[in-house]
């Protein structure tokens, strides 16, 4: 009997482990990573009555705010020249209404800013420093997104002949010195992802899907890119249908990774059409990121993907990563955590 009773836990252990593709009840916010007090901000929305825009706002803002794993919010990952800028996105799979912004600098509530774009203009993206400019102008306020942190890390990287780094077909030698850099004549193969270190340790986002309970969908993501980006670089998470998509009747799915890799592929967008022609959250997340394995088998991703039944699942890929872990609240109790390994 204690034998059976030892199978019996260890079976229902493995198959939270693996089985990606989970029922829950509505409402439901996931979101990338163990991130849990984010999921948790998500969710008290619902509690207090707020809507699931409300919940992607206040999660990914809760996440801003803990500088998640340091590659969420402001004062870490610095760019070239030692700035911290930001990207976020949030979307509405009612209205298919959007609001991105990209490069964006001086101020930390990203997710709210680009709440702002969707809902304050007709436009869905906006860069650098004229969506500072807007920023100001709806209230927001400008503050130095460095600290002591990014700071030394930007310090160490200069000391180390800024290696990593992403330039190619430039010289001085990219792999050997810091720049300015001017444009080889010649075009050499470009190098993988590898040597660049775009692994989990030195990028991650939140990206957040909430269903509330008539199977409103709605999608986000913040971040502040990888580290030591070139100045200018927007990643994958403000671009629609890369960093997340939403769409009623269907589901919700976000992005985290290389997102120079990943934005060539929409896998958001692939994750929730997949949903909605009846594939599971977790086949839809794997289909979403198969295509890039195949042209980059180094890359580094995962995928979280919802349905409008509040079914979900993920998928990833690369070494860099191993396991991805997702956070799940489905109920006022408690987060829970579900994890894939990467294929
Ligand atoms: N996708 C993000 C970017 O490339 C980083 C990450 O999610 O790890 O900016």
């Amino acid at each position: 009997m204690a034998a059976f009773m030892r199978k019996l836990v260890l079976i229902l252990y493995l198959s939270v482990f693996f089985c990606a593709k989970t029922i829950s009840t509505l409402p439901i916010v996931v979101n990338t990573w163990p991130f849990t007090n984010a999921t948790e901000a998500g969710y008290n929305q619902f509690l207090n009555g707020g809507s699931a825009v409300d919940a992607v706002e206040k999660g990914c803002s809760r996440c801003e705010v803990l500088r998640c794993d340091g590659s969420v919010g402001e004062g870490s990952d610095p760019d070239e020249n030692g700035e911290v800028t930001l990207d976020a996105m949030i979307m509405d799979g009612e209205t298919m209404d959007v609001g991105s912004v990209g490069c964006l600098r001086n101020i930390s509530s990203a997710i709210s800013v680009a709440r702002m774009i969707m809902e304050r203009t007709d436009h869905t993206l906006l860069a650098g420093e004229l969506a500072t400019k807007f920023a100001v102008e709806m209230g927001f306020k400008e503050s130095d997104l460095s600290s002591n942190k990014s700071d030394m890390m930007y310090k160490q990287w200069k000391e180390n002949n800024c290696q990593p780094n992403f330039r190619v077909n430039v010289s001085p030698d990219p792999k050997k010195s810091c720049g300015p850099y001017n444009p080889n004549a010649v075009l050499s193969k470009i190098q993988n992802r590898e040597d660049k270190q775009v692994s989990y340790l030195n990028h991650d986002t939140i990206g957040m899907v909430a269903v509330d309970k008539n199977g409103h969908v709605v999608s986000g993501t913040t971040t502040n890119g990888l580290n030591h980006k070139v100045p200018g670089r927007v990643g994958d998470s403000p671009v629609v249908g890369a960093g997340s998509y939403a769409q009623n009747g269907m589901g919700g799915a976000a992005a985290t990774g290389d997102g120079d890799i990943m934005m060539r592929f929409l896998p958001s967008y692939t994750a929730v059409q997949l949903m909605g022609s009846g594939t599971s959250p977790s086949n839809a997340a794997l289909f979403s990121i198969k295509p890039i394995i195949k042209y980059f088998p180094d890359f580094n991703g995962a995928v979280i993907a919802v349905n409008n039944k509040g079914e979900h699942g993920a998928a990833c890929h690369g070494s860099g990563i191993g396991t991805f872990h997702y956070s799940v609240m489905d109920n006022p109790d408690k987060v829970n955590l579900f994890s894939v390994k990467c294929v």
